[in-house]
């Protein structure tokens, strides 16, 4: 669930004139265009069908068909594979008459293959399936010799370590908070563990996200740093980093 006068998951990417996103979580539409005229946008990722990921696609559908400027082409966006699926019953969600085309009528919807590399506007994109309790995937964006990687949500997964191998920024969740482990059925990590990998990967810098309200995010930020040697902030909505 989203923290008190928060959004859920969504990263705002920026490479020279190219803006990606990475995830549409609930309420994070609202707080987008306090960063960025949304028909900037070249692309949206998502990187799996849970709802703190990408519920807002629908309020970005609405912008794009009513918004008092007309938006000429249509807005990529790329799901998980299966994806489609889950969108389609999310559109029937939204009204029982919404058209076959609701959402492809404003956005070019494609599944992306996991194993391939995407590139929109020069900025490379890679992904690996995280160890979560669907389908899901992390993914690395790469321009030149900077890079981002972001978890997505995964308990600890030696495929996101090596996605995120010497990266810039590793944007990693830590929906456990401090020190608690999950049960045998992983699919999140803890601050620790978010340090952990980070170090293994020898990233540059550690961005924890993801986390829950009841945390003090400078606990966290405590935590992992008894595990990675770089430096580690938390987010929060608004925060930016350069890279
Ligand atoms: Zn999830
Ligand atoms: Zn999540």
């Amino acid at each position: 669930m989203p923290r008190p006068g928060e959004a859920s998951s969504c990263y705002l990417i920026r490479a020279g004139e190219t803006a990606l996103l990475f995830d549409l979580g609930s309420g994070a539409f609202a707080k987008l265009q306090l960063a960025i005229d949304y028909r900037r946008v070249d692309a949206i990722v998502i990187s799996h069908m849970h709802a703190d990921h990408f519920f807002d696609v629908v309020p970005f559908r609405y912008a794009l068909k009513y918004g008092h400027l007309p938006f000429e082409q249509r807005l990529a966006l790329w799901l998980p594979p299966g994806g489609k699926r889950s969108l389609g019953a999310l559109r029937r969600a939204v009204s029982t008459d919404a058209p076959e085309d609701f959402f492809d009528s404003l956005f070019v919807v494609r599944e992306y293959d996991p194993g391939e590399t995407l590139t929109v506007r020069g900025v490379s994109i890679r992904f690996r399936q995280t160890r979560h309790y669907v389908d899901a995937y992390a993914i690395r964006a790469q321009s030149g010799e900077r890079s981002i990687t972001y978890s997505a949500d995964t308990a600890p997964c030696d495929a996101v370590v090596e996605l995120a191998r010497a990266t810039s920024l590793f944007l990693c969740e830590t929906a456990l908070g401090v020190g608690v482990e999950d049960a045998n059925d992983r699919g999140h990590s803890s601050a620790k563990e978010a340090g952990t990998m980070a170090q293994r990967a020898q990233a540059e810098r550690l961005l924890l996200t993801h986390y829950p309200a009841a945390v003090a995010p400078q606990s966290l930020v405590h935590a992992a740093k008894q595990h990675f040697s770089g430096r580690v902030d938390a987010a929060h909505d608004g925060f930016s980093a350069v890279v």
